[in-house]
């Protein structure tokens, strides 16, 4: 059986292009264009361009961005003003500060300090707090679990009584993404370093959820046949056969999997796309909120 190939650019596409009319009808009915505010600290390579990558889709739907740059040795205080200011601040609908932050910032003291209804990554302890309990809304679902998620529905992944494994418990990735698979009734486990026999646990999965940073490390005989399999893994790989001497690969061995799985996604090309969708889904959503008054 060759699996069924979900297409993340694709869907990626379709919904960026419904949320540009969604903006395109805000701006002509309240005047209000949704904003998202970016904080990015320091120098890292990867954070740069991953918030260009975030600003260039913002300007193609339509929406502001007001890009911050503070240098890697912003103090805590600086940083939190910035986010006050930003929480204030009327045209910003969403704040979005780059992970990973320098060492001696306190992520936890700046991601709390994100006004609820501003917290576009989902990140701040109270949407997650909501996320984790049951019969509680979170206003926001962090964007890279909750692609993966859309992915599975676009694909026709039935959840209900469904084994799911999540391989991976970040906490931008796979808490989220088991918590998000606990809500709509299957049964998740959650697979780790310590955990054992990882290949036999994820024998068991109608759905895998691979989030672990190793490259194709999923392979063929981990994989129940016909499971849904979403790779959210990006792995820089050398490659010297390439031009640029490296490659992108996802935490499963994509080739060989596909000839066992139901249904996957490639990476790259699969949960990427999903991730930055959905942060301006929920930058849409802010501004919503502040139509509606939740501010
Ligand atoms: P983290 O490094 O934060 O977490 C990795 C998780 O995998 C940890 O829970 C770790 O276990 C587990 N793990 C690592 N090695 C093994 C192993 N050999 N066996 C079993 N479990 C293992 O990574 P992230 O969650 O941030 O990212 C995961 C992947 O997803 C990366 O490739 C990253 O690039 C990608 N990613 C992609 C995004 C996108 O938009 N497409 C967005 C974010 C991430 P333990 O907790 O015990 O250490």
């Amino acid at each position: 059986m060759t699996a069924k190939i979900i297409d993340g650019n694709a869907v990626a596409q379709r919904m960026r292009a419904e949320i540009a009319q969604a903006v395109a009808d805000m701006k002509a009915k309240h005047g209000i264009v949704p904003g998202l505010a970016t904080v990015l600290i320091g120098d890292n390579p990867a954070s740069h361009s991953y918030v260009r990558m975030k600003r260039k889709a913002c300007a193609e739907a339509g929406i502001e961005s007001f890009p911050h740059e503070l240098p890697g040795n912003a103090s805590q205080e600086e940083v939190e003003a910035l986010v006050r200011r930003l929480n204030e601040d009327p045209r910003v609908h969403g704040i979005l500060v780059q992970l990973p932050l320098p060492r001696h910032l306190d992520e936890e003291r700046i991601l709390s300090l994100i006004s609820l209804t501003k917290d576009v990554d989902g990140f701040h302890p109270v949407n997650i707090g909501r996320l984790a309990m049951k019969g509680r809304e979170p206003l926001f679902i962090p964007c890279t679990p909750h692609g993966a998620i859309v992915l599975l529905e676009e694909a026709g992944a039935q959840f209900e009584g469904a084994n799911a494994v999540v391989l991976g418990r970040s906490n931008i990735v796979g808490l989220p993404a088991a918590m998000l698979l606990i809500h709509r009734n299957a049964t998740v486990t959650v697979c780790h370093s310590r955990t054992r026999d990882l290949p036999a646990v994820c024998r068991q999965a109608d759905i895998l959820i691979a989030a672990v940073g190793r490259p194709e490390m999923v392979r063929a005989d981990w994989v129940k046949p016909g499971a849904y399999v979403i790779d959210v893994g990006s792995n820089k790989v050398d490659d010297p056969a390439s031009e640029k001497g490296y490659r992108w690969v996802g935490d499963v061995a994509f080739d060989e999997v596909k000839e066992v799985a139901g249904a996957i996604t490639p990476s790259p090309g699969g949960v990427g796309p999903m991730t930055i969708t959905m942060l301006l889904k929920n930058t849409l959503r802010g501004a919503e909120l502040a139509i509606s008054g939740a501010v």
